[in-house]
């Protein structure tokens, strides 16, 4: 297949994802890198990320902190979260992503809503006050709302899969496909930059399915994507039930096509580097800025504790420190330090918006 050959129809989108020739690969990444440049920019934003709980009320089939499964559980403190968000306005990463288990008891809910306002007032000298994007699954709206009002304005749900059968097939009941769209559409209703994902080379999984996920993103209009390689727990039931799924040079592959086809279907959205590929790869994150990717996310959770949120195989033996940002600088992709990085796709759709409501 050649580049010539690409439609960025499901059909087009399809055979790029099945064909496994590396010269196509490597020139699919290199012609995605040169479209990131030329309509987002060079620069890589960072959001330091903070893993503030590995408790869970769910139980998704392939996730390594779910409910049922037996593990050391923590949540962090206020004062841990805030010490944590300080690191990132002192390293002037721009923004910060609060991630953990799903939590819907209203002394969770309180408690983020204090973290919002704190993180906001955070001196951070010359810059902007962090961005936050908040990853807490699925809530009420109305728990959105007070959390918007609070101050965040990016929040991260993967569909995981947007093909309803294969999402049944890696959940158990209870969880629920329409629940999760309803959010996401909640969120973008609300005003959030709703950044949506699926998992890559999971069990089950066709090129057609993935090829429909880059789709799904496109008609949600997403303006940050954040996907990544599918990664086995050893004890999760998905990993049990012994399905076949692709091998970890395939799905690390896989991983950076995803990005680069998404890139190409869509040139102007955020695109992050997930920390799934780094685990496959040790460079995996500076690869996957190079196939498209504009945003990654230094993990800044105080280490005693990221040990603990061990979703998949080797996840906590992954370190972010100052160096492995200036192993970046060191190539050709500049940090946009002390910058929110907003998508530029979000603030085009919402001046787009703004110049209907005025001519009407
Ligand atoms: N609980 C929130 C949620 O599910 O949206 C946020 C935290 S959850 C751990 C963040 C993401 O981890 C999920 O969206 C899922 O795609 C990813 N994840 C979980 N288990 C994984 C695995 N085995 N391999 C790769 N990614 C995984
Ligand atoms: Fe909980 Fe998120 Fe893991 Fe599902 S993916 S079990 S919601 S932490």
């Amino acid at each position: 297949m050649n580049l010539s050959d690409i439609t960025l129809d499901r059909e087009g989108l399809a055979a790029a994802i099945a064909c496994e020739d590396a010269a196509f690969e490597a020139a699919l990444r290199e012609e995605a890198y040169r479209v990131k440049v030329a309509t987002v920019g060079p620069e890589v934003y960072l959001r330091g990320l903070i893993e503030i709980s590995n408790i869970c009320a769910k139980n998704c089939l392939y996730c390594g902190i779910r409910r049922d499964i037996r593990c050391q559980r923590y949540e962090l403190s206020e004062d841990e979260v805030l010490a944590a968000a300080r690191v990132a306005a002192e390293r002037r990463f721009g923004s910060v992503v609060i991630q953990g288990g799903e939590r819907t008891d209203a002394a969770f809910i309180r408690k983020i809503t204090r973290l919002l306002k704190a993180i906001k007032s955070i001196d951070t000298r010359d810059d902007p006050p962090l961005g936050i994007t908040l990853s807490l699954g699925e809530q009420s709206r109305e728990v959105y709302e007070e959390w918007f009002d609070a101050g965040a304005h990016r929040y991260l749900l993967r569909i995981e899969s947007s093909n309803p059968d294969l999402y049944r097939k890696i959940h158990p009941a209870g969880h629920s496909y329409d629940r999760r769209l309803q959010a996401l559409h909640d969120l973008k209703e609300i005003g959030y930059q709703a950044g949506t994902g699926a998992m890559i080379g999971m069990p089950f999984q066709t090129a057609e399915d993935m090829a429909d996920d880059l789709l799904f993103y496109k008609k949600f209009d997403a303006p940050m994507v954040g996907m990544g390689p599918y990664n086995p727990h050893p004890e999760t039931p998905l990993t049990l039930s012994g399905a076949s799924f692709p091998s970890a040079e395939r799905r690390f592959a896989l991983g950076l096509k995803m990005i680069a086809l998404l890139r190409l279907l869509m040139p102007d959205i955020n695109i992050a580097a997930a920390t799934a590929l780094e685990v496959l790869d040790p460079r995996g994150r500076e690869k996957g800025l190079l196939s498209g990717a504009n945003v990654i996310m230094p993990n800044i959770t105080p280490e005693e504790q990221m040990v603990k949120y061990n979703l998949y195989d080797r996840k906590t033996q992954l370190r972010d420190c100052p160096s492995s940002l200036d192993i970046l600088s060191s190539q050709k992709i500049v940090i946009g330090y002390g910058r929110w990085g907003d998508s530029k796709h979000f603030h085009r759709r919402l001046s787009w918006i703004k110049s209907l409501s005025l001519t009407s």
